[in-house]
């Protein structure tokens, strides 16, 4: 679509947001933090931490006390090495690219680390929220009080909404596991991605693969 096609389209329909959940979703079968620690040769210990949290023995709040222990020598460039090798879906920068030019909003909201989701605004993404850690290399403790919940990540969705002039109800929500089913609850469009059947019985829609333009287009014609 050309310019004046995509501010046509922006005219006669309401604007929407994409909202985009980081591990096992735009991350295919891993998460940040494992992918950050491998740069360190921590994958076994956080990969373990991930079991615990997703088996929901532990909440969000001891699962980041617990890897920022763990980062204790993470660097910036440890960081970006990790952010460039990790095994990211095909065709994201491209689809945020589409998302744009129909005039609608994508935004990546994760419990994961800020200084590694924020990273996706270089991407082409209007937004993007993490659980709020210290700056790297760590100096600070990490503060419970800026660790997200899948509660959480619906207050961000409304203060997003809210921000853009977009409704709740022109939300698009994309994920794959629990943390994501409040969200999926609070909106009217949802996309199971490389989701487990639970997941799958209470999204509207499910795509398993490797490239989001394909998940995009199963609600792209949306309303
Ligand atoms: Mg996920």
């Amino acid at each position: 679509m050309g310019r004046s096609g995509a501010l046509a389209s922006a005219s006669m329909t309401r604007p929407r947001l994409h909202l985009f959940d980081l591990d096992g979703t735009l991350l295919h079968g891993t998460s940040a933090p494992v992918q950050i620690s491998r740069q360190l040769g921590l994958e076994a210990e956080t990969l373990a931490l991930d079991v615990e949290i997703g088996a929901q023995r532990i909440g969000p709040p001891e699962y980041a006390r617990r890897i920022h222990a763990l980062w204790s020598q993470l660097t910036v460039d440890h960081v970006a090495a990790a952010f460039e090798g990790a095994p990211w879906l095909l065709g994201i920068r491209e689809t945020w690219a589409e998302i744009r030019e129909r005039g609608d909003y994508c935004a990546v909201v994760s419990l994961s680390p800020s200084f590694f989701v924020e990273r996706l605004t270089a991407w082409g993404a209007h937004a993007a929220c993490g659980s709020r850690f210290p700056a790297v290399p760590f100096t600070e403790p990490v503060d419970p009080a800026g660790v997200l919940s899948a509660a959480a990540k619906v207050k961000i969705a409304n203060r997003l909404c809210e921000g853009f002039g977009v409704g709740q109800e022109d939300c698009i929500a994309y994920g794959d596991s629990l943390s994501d089913v409040d969200l999926f609850g609070a909106v009217p469009v949802s996309v199971a991605v490389n989701a487990d059947q639970y997941v799958v019985g209470l999204a509207t829609h499910s795509y398993t693969g490797r490239d989001l333009r394909e998940a995009y287009e199963l609600v792209r014609r949306g309303r």
